[in-house]
């Protein structure tokens, strides 16, 4: 089963690296053209439109903090500017600021829900309002097993992932009429910078967890959401789909 986006224009917000990386290269080599949105780094952003480049794909990269409106309006007016519409967006962008429920700063709950829920949000209004004039569109939010699955110290992360699988739903309500798909995919444990604190102090015991007897790479998760982004996944919408070896189910 061959997917070819060609012809399409991809969002992936925080695609510099990890998940969003992946996602970025894997839709470019499927023909998309992709715009690779960035809040720090952009020499790993750059790096990763010379990849899309030297594997003969098209790519673009912009900063923008997505949980500040002013800066998703830059994004959204830079992919009008340049490619004059959007296709699919991956709201990929996410931060975690673990604690216990009771140190918690507003601060800490603030930031995590701003990033991962509200900026999810408004990268959400702006594609789906470029989308609706061609009847199509495919939206994919990155959420997290840990949305079904309670962890201590993540009352902020897992309440921001639980959110976005709420928000996916609606979103699919509203939007399914219009030619648009929404979907949700929900890594288990995989391996990038964000899991590498965690991984240190208790990958023993989380693998135990794992029936797949592995840790999930950014490719494991990217394959899911760019067969999502896909023609192929034309009747499916609202869901949350788990892409965790097993993790969840144990
Ligand atoms: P990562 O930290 O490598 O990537 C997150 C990216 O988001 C970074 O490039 C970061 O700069 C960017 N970002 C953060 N805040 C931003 C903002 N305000 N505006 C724009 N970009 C911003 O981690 P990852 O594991 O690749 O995470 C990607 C997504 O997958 C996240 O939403 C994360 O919550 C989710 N996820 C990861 C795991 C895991 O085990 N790694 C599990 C479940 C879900």
């Amino acid at each position: 089963m061959d997917i070819d986006l060609t012809g399409n224009v991809a969002l992936v917000t925080g695609a510099a690296r990890g998940i969003g990386r992946e996602t970025a290269l894997l839709l470019a080599k499927a023909g998309a053209k992709v715009i690779i949105n960035f809040i720090k780094s952009e020499e790993k952003a750059a790096e990763l439109k010379n990849d899309i480049s030297a594997a003969g794909g098209e790519a673009e990269i912009i900063k923008a903090d997505i949980a500040i409106p002013g800066d998703v309006q830059t994004l959204f007016d830079f992919v009008r500017a340049t490619y004059g519409r959007i296709d699919i967006l991956v709201n990929n962008a996410g931060i975690i600021k673990d604690n216990l429920l009771l140190a918690m700063k507003l601060k800490e709950w603030d930031r995590v829900l701003d990033t991962n829920l509200r900026g999810a949000f408004l990268c959400s209004q702006a594609a789906a309002e470029m989308m609706m004039p061609n009847h199509s569109g495919k939206i994919v939010n990155v959420s997290s097993i840990v949305a079904l699955h309670a962890t201590r110290g993540q009352a902020n992360y897992a309440s921001s992932k639980g959110g976005l699988i709420s928000l996916t739903r609606t979103c699919a309500v509203e939007l399914s009429g219009k030619g648009i798909q929404v979907n949700a995919v929900l890594p288990g444990m995989i391996v990038t910078d964000m899991s590498t604190r965690v991984l240190k102090r208790a990958g023993d015991r989380i693998l135990e967890r794992i029936p797949a007897g592995r840790y999930g790479n950014p490719a494991d998760v990217a394959k899911l959401i760019v067969f999502l982004c896909s023609s192929h996944a034309d009747y499916i919408t609202g869901q949350a789909i788990s892409v965790d070896g097993g993790m969840s189910i144990t």
